[in-house]
């Protein structure tokens, strides 16, 4: 019998931000990694239609609606930071491949040169998009004190929901980084669950939902790993996040516990 990897259980959620071939000149070199080119993310959609996966809306993937006991089949598209490209590159992408994504836009940047404006928010919501919120500001969460931190979370919620029609039910920490007091203010203003960037197969019903980055140089083999739910596509990923967040929490002084998503590995 052929040896066979064990894979795991749940749904990768995938991860993108800006798309471009070029990058556009206001984005910085630390950013550059995580802006992927239009021809891969067309690739990673059809890789995914040629895997026999299914992209399936966060919220039907996390209420467990949409697949069987142990999500072989989900995969869940979420797109941060609400640039221009969300419309002008990914949309018609998407539109194409005929799947849904999770866009999630910090509301005050809506408007902003370099950004969707409401109206393509409004049309791309028509169209079968998701709109969830990555705060009001892209702001670092943990450590802020509780009344602005309640209207970071408050602001794009309503904002967003006044906008669409549609209720927010996730949040997205930017940077990634959560700890507990986020966890449990985003709870309270009503989100159902709230979104890490631990390199994970994500569960239903959990509080924390996991998500993979996608960067610039994930090759078609790591993202057919990452697809088959191999350990191996996820691990290194964990790795990459712990050198990220060590230089940052030395950076900004946040203490260990205030640190994201590893903590959260296991109770997420
Ligand atoms: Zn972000």
């Amino acid at each position: 019998m052929a040896a066979r990897e064990l894979t795991l259980s749940g749904a990768p959620v995938l991860m993108y931000h800006g798309l471009a071939a070029s990058l556009p000149a206001a984005v910085g070199a630390r950013e550059a990694k995580y802006w992927v080119s239009p021809a891969a993310f067309a690739r990673h959609l059809a890789q995914i239609r040629e895997a026999g996966q299914r992209v399936r809306r966060l919220y039907d993937f996390w209420s467990g609606a949409a697949d069987g006991p142990d999500n072989r089949s989900a995969i869940v598209l979420t797109i941060d930071d609400g640039r221009a490209t969300d419309y002008e590159v990914a949309f018609p992408l998407l539109l194409a491949a005929g799947v849904r994504a999770e866009f999630f836009v910090n509301t005050a940047t809506i408007e902003r040169p370099g950004h969707l404006t409401w109206s393509q928010i409004v049309e791309m919501h028509r169209a079968g998009m998701s709109f969830q919120s990555h705060a009001h500001d892209h702001v670092l969460l943990p450590g802020m004190p509780a009344r602005l931190l309640r209207n970071e979370l408050e602001t794009s919620k309503r904002l967003i929901e006044e906008r669409v029609g549609r209720g927010v039910d996730f949040l997205a920490a930017p940077y990634g980084l959560l700890d507990r007091r986020v966890i449990a203010a985003a709870r309270d203003v009503g989100y159902q669950a709230v979104c890490s960037s631990l390199s994970w197969p994500a569960r239903p019903g959990r509080t924390v939902v996991n998500r993979v980055v996608v960067h610039r140089d994930t090759t078609a083999a790591r993202f057919a790993a990452i697809l088959a739910r191999q350990p191996s596509a996820f691990l290194p990923s964990v790795a990459r996040a712990a050198l990220t967040y060590l230089p940052r929490r030395v950076l900004l002084k946040v203490r260990p516990r205030q640190l994201g998503a590893h903590l959260h590995l296991e109770d997420a």
